[in-house]
């Protein structure tokens, strides 16, 4: 039998090393080495307390199955967008998100504020957020979304996750502090498997990443959401809403006719008040006459956030078909003056990449055979607006 233990967390990696002979401390010496240090074979010398035949049972049974990065994409901004191919010939997409030292960014907003004009590009990289993908399409057939339009063709295992962080950390010339899962897929809809990757990537032993710093977006499976909220995780939860009411929240994501508004307001209403934690909204806003950042559609969105703990993020939409295109300046200051009016806590994230079709979908469409899919839902989200 083969034993991979890339897919593994600490727990899975002791219950299954306990019969080779290994204990629970060399168990997590050798989680360590595995996820930490990316190791393909393992001695007594790489893992202290490994006894010979153990090493040799382990390696015997070993398979360390490896994603092939086939395109990398820099964009002006130092967005990176990574394509990455599986083992059955699929591609899935992670996009790298630099992140200025936080006392750069504060003196970038001084600078601003005494009338100069820096550039975001001017800030200084610190270090990374990647936002990966968490399965090969998605069935949730959101109309504004290339990944969407390719449909649901499978989930990621655990390690085909991890791997997504651990070859652009190995290429990275600075850290990387945080994970989203907002790329490819509904990450809810493949909960083990994610789950399972945020554990190994918050471990001390492991990715050592911040829990808080790693966050797990959903276009609102309810009961993943409360068996999330059940299991308290101290994962940040991001969930996307695309309009501020079911009739037109139907039109844009289809997830709406299974779980609507009200269902979905009611789990993360339950999630904040049992975590404690503020939930973001993503809001991928659109423009036009068509579009979802009128003034009627903040008082809407205020009215159905009221008294509940969250974070609005407007992403500005990436849809390359051209259907839905981003509001203009003028339209977002509006919707934003009209949601702070209202008492509705929002940020504008900056939405990189654009010139290299960051949002997610784009390059993995793109290379099967050049079909029609070379939108994608929203462009990955930066730093706040500065
Ligand atoms: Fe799936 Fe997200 Fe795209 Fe909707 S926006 S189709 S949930 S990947």
């Amino acid at each position: 039998m083969t034993l991979n233990l890339r897919n593994l967390d600490l727990a899975g990696t002791q219950a299954s090393l306990a019969p080779l002979g290994v204990g629970p401390d060399v168990g997590r010496r050798l989680f360590s080495v595995v996820h930490r240090d990316g190791a393909t074979s393992l001695t007594c010398q790489t893992v202290r307390g490994l006894t010979k035949v153990s090493a040799a049972a382990i390696n015997a049974q070993a398979a360390w199955p490896e994603l092939e990065i086939v395109d990398r994409r820099r964009a002006a901004d130092g967005f990176m967008k990574y394509l990455f191919r599986l083992p059955d010939d699929r591609v899935i997409e992670a996009v790298r998100i630099p992140l200025p030292d936080p006392a750069a960014a504060r003196e970038l907003k001084e600078r601003r504020r005494r009338g100069e004009a820096p550039s975001l590009a001017a800030l200084p990289t610190a270090k990374y957020t990647l936002c990966v993908s968490s399965q090969v399409g998605c069935a949730l057939g959101c109309v504004f979304c290339a990944t969407g339009r390719l449909g649901g063709i499978r989930s990621l295992q655990t390690w085909e996750i991890l791997a997504q962080v651990r070859l652009v950390a190995s290429e990275a010339d600075h850290p990387i502090r945080g994970v989203v899962f907002m790329g490819m897929g509904e990450p809810f809809l493949n909960y083990d498997n994610v789950i399972r990757a945020a554990r190994v990537l918050s471990d001390p032993a492991g990715g050592a990443i911040s829990a808080k710093a790693i966050s797990i977006s959903t276009a609102g499976i309810v009961p993943a959401i409360r068996r999330f909220t059940d299991e308290g995780h101290h994962f940040r939860l991001i969930v996307s809403l695309g309009a501020p009411t079911s009739l037109q929240r139907r039109s844009l994501m289809p997830i709406e006719g299974r779980w609507p508004l009200p269902e979905l307001m009611a789990v993360i209403r339950a999630y904040a008040e049992a975590s404690g934690q503020r939930v973001t909204i993503a809001y991928v806003a659109i423009g036009g006459a068509d579009g979802n950042t009128s003034v009627a559609h903040a008082r809407d969105l205020a009215a159905l956030v009221s008294g509940i703990k969250v974070k609005l993020n407007l992403i500005d939409v990436s849809d390359d078909t051209g259907k839905y295109q981003p509001p203009t300046a003028d339209e977002l200051s509006a919707f934003r003056d009209a949601l702070t009016a209202l008492g509705a806590p929002v940020v504008r994230r900056y939405s990189g990449g654009q010139d290299i079709g960051a949002g997610c979908g784009t390059l993995a469409a793109s290379q099967r055979g050049g079909e029609a899919c070379a939108g994608g839902s929203a462009a990955p989200a930066g730093p706040p607006d500065l």
